[in-house]
C-alpha cells in the first residue's frame, strides 16, 4: 500500500556518523522505526543515567500514532480524514490540537500567499500523489480545472478558541502531508525535553530536529543531497544546534511521461507540478514543522519569488537550482551554516 508521506526525502538528508576526531566519544543510544510511510530516527548523546530505549520506545511510538491519528489522510479514522468526509459546511468541533495544527498552517499560506496550501488535497490525488494511488501521466486539463476550482486556503476557517474549523464547501479536501512530518519531529523533541534529554537528533522522512551536540561534543553534522539528476550523489554538509531543517525537493517523488518530469509539489495557481528549476529547498528554523511547510511553499515559488520571499521573511533557507552542468547552490541571506 502507498502510505502518506511515502515520498519523503528520505535519504535526502542524513545524519553523519562520527568522523575521526580528537574529540571525546559521549555514549549514544539510537532508536529506528518505521512511521507515516517514511523512516525515524533519534539519536540520544549522553542520556542521563536511568534513561534506556525500553522506557523511551513506547512514549515515542505512542506519539506518533498520535500524529498520524491527527493529520493522517491514510488513516479513515483520523481527524483529518473525518474533516475530509463531513460534507458540513458549519463549525465542526475538533481537538485543540488539530484547530491549532490547521490555524498554523493557514497562516502559512498567508504569508506565501497561496503558495503553501492544505486545501491543495485534491489536486494532490489527482496528480497521483494521495491515499488512492499513483498515475503515469498527466490528468486531462478539464479535470486539472476542475480540481483547481476545489482549491484555496480561504475557504478554510479555524476558531481555536471555540476550537472548530470550517470549510466554504463540501468539496475543501485538506492535505496535511507538507507539515505533518516537521510537525512529528516537534513533538518527539518535545517529548524529549521532558524526558530531560538535553543533547539529541530527531530525523522523520529527512526532516530533522537537534539539540545540543553529538557525541564529539560538536555541533550535529547533517548532510543534505544534492538534488543534481547529471551525476552521483554528493552531499553538502551543514552545521546545526538548537534548531529544525527541513527540504524540499521535486526529486524523490514523481512520475514522468514523455520525458517530462511530473513532481509531487503542486503549485496551487496552475494546478500543476512545478516546472521551474530549483530543484530543492532547505530551511533551517526553530520549529520544524514551520521549515517543512516554508520549504515546500519556497519550493513552489521558484528560485526568483522564492529567494525573494526567503529574505523578506528573514529565513535561513538554502536552495539548490539545477544548471546545464549541474546544481548551484543559493544561500539566502540569513543563510549562515
Ligand atoms: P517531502 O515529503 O519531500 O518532505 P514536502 O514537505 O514538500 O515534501 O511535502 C510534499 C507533500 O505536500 C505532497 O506530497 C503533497 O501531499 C503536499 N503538497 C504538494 N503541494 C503542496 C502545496 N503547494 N502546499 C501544501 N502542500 C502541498
Ligand atoms: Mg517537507
Amino acid at each position: 500500500m502507498r502510505s502518506q508521506f511515502r515520498k519523503a526525502a528520505v535519504c535526502a538528508v542524513v545524519i553523519l556518523a562520527a568522523a575521526c576526531s580528537d574529540g571525546p566519544k559521549l555514549p549514544v543510544l539510537e532508536l529506528r522505526g518505521q512511521t507515516m510511510g517514511t523512516t525515524f530516527n533519534i539519536v540520544l548523546i549522553d542520556p542521563p543515567s536511568g534513561t534506556t530505549l525500553e522506557n523511551l520506545r513506547g512514549r515515542i511510538e505512542e506519539k506518533l500514532e498520535q500524529v498520524e491519528d491527527l493529520a493522517s489522510t491514510y488513516r479513515a479514522r483520523s481527524e483529518l480524514a473525518q474533516f475530509n468526509l463531513s460534507a458540513s459546511t458549519e463549525w465542526i468541533a475538533v481537538s485543540f490540537e488539530f484547530c491549532s495544527l490547521i490555524s498554523s498552517a493557514l497562516l502559512v499560506s498567508q504569508e506565501t500567499g497561496g503558495a503553501f496550501d492544505i486545501t491543495v488535497g485534491p489536486l494532490v490525488n489527482l496528480w497521483g500523489f494521495g491515499p488512492q494511488g499513483g498515475r503515469d501521466r498527466p490528468p486531462a486539463d478539464t479535470d486539472i480545472e476542475a480540481a483547481r476550482q476545489q482549491v484555496g486556503y480561504t475557504n478554510l476557517d479555524a476558531d481555536c478558541g471555540q476550537p472548530a474549523i470550517r470549510k466554504s464547501s463540501a468539496s475543501i479536501y485538506v492535505d496535511l502531508s507538507g507539515w505533518a512530518k516537521g510537525y512529528a519531529v516537534d513533538q518527539l523533541a518535545a517529548l524529549l525535553n521532558t524526558a530531560g534529554l538535553r543533547n539529541y537528533l530527531v530525523e522523520i522522512g529527512g526532516e530533522v530536529k537537534v539539540r545540543g551536540h553529538n557525541s564529539e561534543n560538536r555541533k550535529f553534522a547533517i548532510a543534505i543531497e544534492n538534488p543534481s539528476r547529471q551525476h552521483g550523489k554528493s552531499y553538502s554538509v551543514i552545521r546545526l544546534s538548537d534548531a529544525g531543517t527541513a527540504t524540499s525537493g521535486d526529486y524523490r517523488n514523481f512520475f514522468e511521461y514523455e520525458g517530462t518530469r511530473y513532481s509531487h509539489t503542486i503549485d496551487p495557481g496552475t494546478g500543476r507540478p512545478i516546472t521551474h528549476n530549483l530543484a530543492a529547498v532547505t530551511v533551517v528554523h526553530e520549529s520544524t514543522a514551520y521549515a517543512d511547510a516554508i520549504a515546500t511553499a519556497l519550493l513552489v515559488l521558484g528560485p526568483e519569488d522564492g529567494m525573494r520571499l526567503a529574505d523578506e521573511l528573514h529565513l535561513a533557507a538554502y536552495f539548490a537550482v539545477l544548471t546545464p552542468t549541474g546544481v548551484e547552490y543559493r544561500p539566502s541571506a540569513r543563510w549562515l551554516f
